[in-house]
């Protein structure tokens, strides 16, 4: 008995195989249905269709199965094959975890920003003010480490009255000073004319909140090769921030870094209110590098540590501050940013003195 049992049962093995081999050419079949249909717009399901395959199918049942078996069975068939056209119709985003597992690097220069690279410090002024006033932050910033340099030139302000920026005096200014401390110069670019410049001067393009879904920008600075570092909209959603980045990739710059800075939400006690979420949910769907500008999100010097540890906790690749030699008299942000000796203080209490120059996985092991 034993050995007739097994004799079957290698018959049923090989039916399991034979059937196997033609519902894999089944679907192969209904997969070139389904793309002959996404090219004429027409659904993959049609119902009239699939009662007549149940039909015709019944006609025949041979038994043993009952014929609402037989249905059963083949439904399951035709629902896996539905399911196969409509994952081939979904569109790849470039942005996706999905279509590409491993992180990217962006490299600015020679600073590389994501994966296990030590996490990055973008330090500097809100806005370039004087000569003398960025060649003192580059000078003290550089000398504690930091590669990267940002201060605004063209300012995007709230107040048409307030200071707006040096412009392409301004950019010249960082770009003469990052090349005399060897520091990288991240700036923000508003208008896509004035990418000329910024393309001579800069070394890393910021994408402002405000501009976030300026979509021409987006594609202009898509269509360029800097480096972009795309700050996520005041009352952006994360999908929306992604596919803002979605299309400087489309464009063909593959070099973009996410920047959280604070959504706008009910609280008044911060600015913006950091959203922690985000940057874990970013480096979970996307593989691009993702930084958190502590400066405008909590809007408070007192949250900076603080900030900055819940950011890298999450698995931020770096950090954006805000420095400026006598915040008191900044033109803008001047309650925000800070002066160096509380930068030395901010560097010790949050051991970026020490990640700036070690490994990130050395540090925290991932
Ligand atoms: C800035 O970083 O200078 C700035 C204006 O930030 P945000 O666009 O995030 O408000
Ligand atoms: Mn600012």
């Amino acid at each position: 008995m034993q050995e007739t049992i097994q004799t079957l049962r290698t018959r049923i093995d090989a039916l399991n195989l034979q059937l196997l081999e033609i519902l894999s050419e089944r679907a192969k079949v209904a997969e070139e249905i389904g793309e002959l249909q996404t090219q004429m717009g027409t659904a993959h399901y049609d119902p009239v269709r699939e009662t007549e395959m149940l039909e015709a199918l019944t006609q025949t049942n041979p038994g043993p199965f009952t014929d609402a078996t037989v249905k059963s069975l083949f439904k399951s068939i035709f629902q896996a094959s539905m399911q196969l056209e409509d994952e081939s119709d979904k569109v790849k985003y470039l942005t996706s975890r999905g279509t590409r597992g491993e992180d990217t690097v962006v490299y600015v220069g020679d600073v590389a920003i994501g994966s296990n690279h030590a996490p990055v410090l973008v330090a500097g002024p809100c806005s370039i003010e004087s000569r003398e006033q960025l060649e003192a932050v580059a000078r003290f910033v550089s000398e504690r480490g930091v590669t990267l340099l940002r201060g605004g030139a063209f300012k995007p302000r709230t107040d048409p009255y307030s200071f707006q920026g040096l412009g392409v005096e301004g950019l010249q200014l960082g770009r003469e000073v990052c090349d005399t401390y060897g520091l990288k110069f991240v700036s923000e670019i508003m208008d896509a004319a004035d990418l000329p410049a910024f393309a001579e001067y800069a070394d890393m393009l910021q994408i402002g909140a405000r501009n976030m879904q300026n979509f021409t920008l987006l594609k202009a600075v898509g269509r360029s090769n800097k480096p972009v570092l795309l700050k996520r909209g005041l009352s952006a959603t994360i999908e929306e921030w992604v596919m803002a980045a979605e299309y400087l990739l489309y464009e063909g710059n593959p070099n973009v870094v996410l920047c959280e800075r604070g959504v706008r939400t009910f609280e008044k006690y911060t600015r913006n209110t950091l959203d922690v979420s985000a940057v874990a949910l970013a480096k979970l769907e996307t593989h691009l590098p993702v930084l958190v500008d502590v400066t405008h999100s909590g809007g408070r010097r007192d949250l900076l540590v603080p900030l900055t540890k819940a950011g890298l906790a999450v698995g931020a690749d770096g950090i954006m501050i805000e420095v400026h030699p006598n915040p008191a008299v900044a033109l803008s942000d001047n309650k925000q940013q800070i002066d160096f000796g509380t930068f030395d203080r901010y560097l010790e209490e949050t051991g970026y003195h020490k990640k700036l120059s070690q490994k990130r996985h050395e540090v925290y092991g991932f």
